[in-house]
């Protein structure tokens, strides 16, 4: 094993095509990222492998796209618009702006190095505004939602009334959010737009305090079992007075061992029934819920379970990256992903170009399309390629040789072991979805 950097992983993501820094040949957008042709597959299939876990595998639980703009009042009742704010100061020499809570105003300005030219901290709203028709004026103003849930919230009458879902039950959102941070770092750790994967999960009030320890443990579960990551990479971090919401029960969040240390990924709340009572006050509309066998009427209790998509994206990236010893003094960088969350599944290589074996192992590729994410690759020596595919964590790869046009058997190689089987092109597509579902983390 060797040290996982941030620097790294930002320099093998732009190399292979995972992510890039946004508007890069204008210098650069601070705190926005590009997706490139591998980042977006990856980002997708753990996207895929959350949706199905969360409503497929689950009972009682349905899917929700809620709009990114949304009626103002909205983030009143939330209370976004008087408290979703960081205290900021500004250098008045050089004008940089800080975060307040997280430099010393005392010392010196970490930029110019004068001394006493902060500004006094002054709060800074993190959503973003804009407005919306033609006129510029406060009553055209909106925000580009700073969070899902208030999605599903608000639409949660709509559900009940149109879906026959009876409490409890759960309402899913995958989607982007945007906050206007003033310090982005990390790379995609915290950037100013990103993915949100969230589930608000509502509920007779008083079963919440069976709930809660369930999705904890679900939500866990998740990471180890279905995306492979190290169970010594998780940990669970409970909310201390201080940085638990007013109307917050309970809160604890799944913390991954990232480049940069221990911080957040996904968090696991009892939210109780404060949002929807919030916005009953709003809207004048009523948020109860009418029990149809004990005609009991009642706000529901909420646990949500809310993760980054964006967040997930570093963590698989920083969870499977190695460089690892081959032989004397040859280094692999290899990517261990779970099969699933690889963005390539298979590669298929001929040997060589010639004697017909690029047309045998281009047609064979083809063939596996539809099981698979491929990639087809005839140029250089062999073991040049396969490190290639180490380098993006592709799990299996493909060999067809001289034997190959005579018996149709050709050479499977798993990524992890670099052991290399014998497998007849019949059973190919078997051979290497039973590997996938058999697959352990090394
Ligand atoms: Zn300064």
């Amino acid at each position: 094993m060797s040290e996982v950097t941030m620097d790294k992983i930002v320099s093998l993501c732009r190399r292979r095509g995972f992510i890039f820094q946004s508007s890069e040949i204008y210098g650069g957008l601070n705190g926005a990222y590009d997706y490139g042709p591998l980042g977006v597959q990856l980002k997708n299939n753990i996207r895929d492998l959350w949706w199905k876990e969360m409503t497929q595998l689950h009972d009682n639980i349905v899917g929700l796209d809620a709009s990114i703009l949304m009626h103002s009042r909205v983030w009143e009742a939330s209370g976004h618009v008087s408290n979703f704010t960081d205290p900021m100061v500004d250098c008045k020499q050089c004008k940089s702006r800080f975060r307040a809570d997280q430099i010393d105003l005392n010392a010196p300005c970490p930029v110019c190095g004068n001394r006493g030219t902060f500004t006094a901290p002054r709060n800074f709203n993190l959503m973003f505004a804009t407005h919306i028709g033609a006129d510029v004026d406060a009553a055209s103003t909106i925000y580009l939602r700073p969070e899902t849930a208030q999605g599903i919230y608000v639409d949660f009458k709509n559900v009940v009334s149109s879906s026959r879902v009876k409490v409890p039950f759960g309402i899913t959102q995958v989607g982007k959010s945007f906050r206007n941070e003033i310090t982005t770092k990390n790379f995609i750790f915290r950037s100013c737009e990103f993915e949100q994967m969230e589930m608000q999960w509502f509920c007779k009030p008083g079963t919440d305090e069976q709930w809660f320890p369930y999705w904890r443990e679900q939500r866990m579960n998740f990471y180890v079992n279905k995306l492979g990551i190290h169970p010594e990479h998780l940990r669970w971090h409970q909310h201390g007075p201080d940085e638990l919401a007013f109307y917050a029960k309970d809160a604890y969040d799944i913390q991954f061992l990232f480049p940069m240390g221990w911080q957040e990924l996904e968090g696991v709340h009892s939210r109780t029934d404060y949002d929807l009572t919030q916005h009953q006050k709003f809207s004048g509309k009523d948020m109860t819920y009418l029990d149809p066998e004990t005609n009991e009427k009642y706000i529901p209790y909420v646990v949500e379970t809310s993760a980054g998509l964006t967040r997930n994206v570093l963590m698989a990236l920083s969870d499977a990256y190695d460089e690892e010893q081959v032989e004397e003094g040859d280094v692999r960088t290899v990517l261990h992903f779970h099969p699933l969350v690889a963005p390539v599944t298979v590669a298929v290589l001929p040997l060589v170009k010639k004697d017909g074996l690029a047309e045998y192992a281009s047609k064979l590729e083809h063939e596996l399309r539809d099981e698979f994410v491929t990639f087809y690759d005839q140029s250089a020596a062999i073991g040049r390629r396969y490190r290639r595919q180490d380098e993006i964590g592709t799990p299996y790869c493909v060999t067809v040789d001289y034997d190959t046009l005579t018996d149709n058997t050709v050479t499977l190689r798993f990524r992890d072991s670099m052991e290399q089987v014998r497998v007849p092109v019949s059973e190919l597509v078997a051979t290497i979805k039973k590997a996938t579902k058999e697959y352990k983390r090394v």
